[in-house]
């Protein structure tokens, strides 16, 4: 049974979907005024793991991520570039289709765009306006926060003691919380102000307030209630508490079953914020940094904790990536190479460790997306089976078993999707610093510029060397590795690199 922490009861509780097998979730997506940055792409990283994991356990899954392209930020963006808000949006919503994809997110199920929409939004709010839990004053309709009684429940707040929005004047100077029955209530419609993009409304010109959009969209393309709604912890409140009170008074229906929400990401232990002047978009990134070791560094963290990210937690995370896609090179590496002889390890107990290695994965993801004790089972199964393959040529008896262990650390790890049998990428690149194709020009006369074919460049020059029974070349290699952290193991199948 799959547990998770559900925000609203606060608690882990079983996860029972509506119909056998199937889940339904819907995450909100981005406002798209500008690229995301790397607390945004944790967020949907976090959920693209879940959901991942959710079908990889045999549940249909069904994902509806929304485009929010009409919002004040939009229109702010697009007044301060002198082009439309339509085109601001579909810029960066194409940026973010292309970043999510270049990190290997899952594309939705569906991708609604909020102004696609409105037709959705116009009814919702017409219910709400009908069944007097919404009014309208002035071509803004509001929702009426009291006439909701469960209102704070979600974010653990009481309605009492809270304040009200924010002091917004308008031209003729008034306060916009004056034309609102309770400082609480919030727009569910505005009016259209002068050059704003606006939509026809039984209320005259206007466009959506954030929140309807996102119970309009779910409620279109899931239907009510569903299973999971998820984002960033951020959107707790007040986006989930309003997205919950709209959609649950103009049901009188449960909207979700299960809250989830994601932790925030800090820049060296410090609140990314543009006035600290350490916000850093997804794109930088991914101009120094492979894309599966920032899902692996992700991975090291729950996904509820603060995560901190820094170039030192890069770094360590593309050596312990670096060691997962080592560990299958050599099991494939052994298995190719296996001969016909004894056996030279206990197979049987390799494939019962092999399933329990399994079982721990799958436990630890059951109990709210363990995915830091998950990735250390896989070490531990892999730790074992170099343990119990080290120096040894493998026998084709004990294919079956090494087999086994080679396939399930690929097919876990493909389940955070990552391709750790994949042949380029995070390993290699990442793991060899640049000084090695120096080190190469210098003692192997290497003339490229690529880190990895240095390094073979290097052990061929030591093997050469050793062969040749010059001591003094083979020992330079070997030190001049030594100096940039590595060391040669030497195997009954050639010299292999790994960290010191
Ligand atoms: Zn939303």
């Amino acid at each position: 049974m799959i547990r998770l922490y559900d925000t609203k009861t606060r608690t882990k509780t079983d996860l029972v979907t509506l119909e056998p097998g199937k889940v339904g979730m819907y995450v909100c997506g981005p406002t798209v005024y500008n690229y995301i940055h790397v607390g945004n792409a944790r967020t949907f990283i976090s959920f693209d793991n879940i959901r991942r994991y959710l079908m990889w356990r045999g549940f249909d899954v069904t994902f509806v991520q929304n485009v929010t392209d009409v919002d004040d930020k939009i229109i702010a963006k697009s007044l301060e570039e002198g082009r439309t808000a339509a085109e601001v949006a579909a810029e960066y919503t194409e940026a973010f289709i292309e970043d999510m994809r270049k990190v290997n997110v899952l594309d939705p199920d569906v991708r609604p765009k909020a102004t696609e929409e409105i037709p959705a939004m116009l009814k919702l709010i017409q219910e709400l306006i009908d069944s007097d839990h919404a009014y309208e004053v002035e071509g803004d309709v509001y929702f009426s926060v009291r006439s909701y009684p469960a209102y704070g429940e979600l974010s653990g707040r009481n309605i009492d003691e809270m304040e009200g929005g924010h002091r917004e004047l308008r031209a003729d100077g008034k306060g916009i919380e004056d034309r609102k029955r309770d400082p609480l209530d919030f727009a569910l419609w505005k009016a259209a102000k002068p050059g704003e993009p606006a939509w026809e409304s039984p209320w005259g010109q206007g466009r959506p307030g954030w929140h309807i959009e996102c119970s309009a969209m779910s409620r279109t393309y899931l239907g009510l209630p569903f299973d999971i709604h998820g984002g960033g912890g951020d959107l707790v409140f007040p986006h989930h508490e309003n997205e919950r009170a709209q959609s649950e008074a103009a049901c009188g229906c449960t909207f979700a079953n299960y809250w989830m929400h994601g932790g925030m990401l800090q820049i060296n232990s410090e609140k990314m914020s543009k006035s600290l002047g350490n916000f850093k978009l997804l794109r930088d990134i991914l101009k120094t940094t492979d894309p599966a070791v920032l899902r692996f560094l992700m991975l090291q963290t729950h996904y509820r904790s603060p995560l901190d990210f820094s170039e030192e937690r890069v770094a360590e995370a593309s050596v312990a990536l670096c060691r997962i896609g080592n560990a299958v090179k050599n099991l494939d590496w052994l298995l190719k190479n296996a001969e016909d002889g004894p056996s030279v390890l206990d197979a049987a107990a390799l494939s019962v460790r092999t399933e329990q290695a399994k079982e721990a994965f799958i436990q630890a993801m059951d109990d709210d997306f363990n995915t830091c004790k998950a990735l250390g089972e896989v070490f531990e199964l892999i730790a074992e089976a170099n343990g119990m393959t080290a120096e040894k040529t493998l026998s084709r008896e004990d294919a079956d078993a090494v087999q086994g262990v080679r396939d399930l650390v690929v097919e876990l790890m493909g389940v955070f999707g990552i391709d750790v049998a994949a042949e380029s990428g995070a390993c290699a690149a990442n793991t060899y610093p640049t000084e090695v194709v120096a080190l190469a020009a210098d003692l192997a006369g290497y003339d490229g510029a690529d880190a990895v074919e240095a390094m073979d460049a290097l052990l061929n020059a030591r093997s050469e060397a050793r062969a040749a029974k010059d001591w003094a070349c083979a020992d330079a290699v070997r030190d001049g590795l030594c100096g940039l952290g590595f060391v040669i193991e030497d195997t009954p199948q050639g010299p292999r690199v790994a960290l010191a």
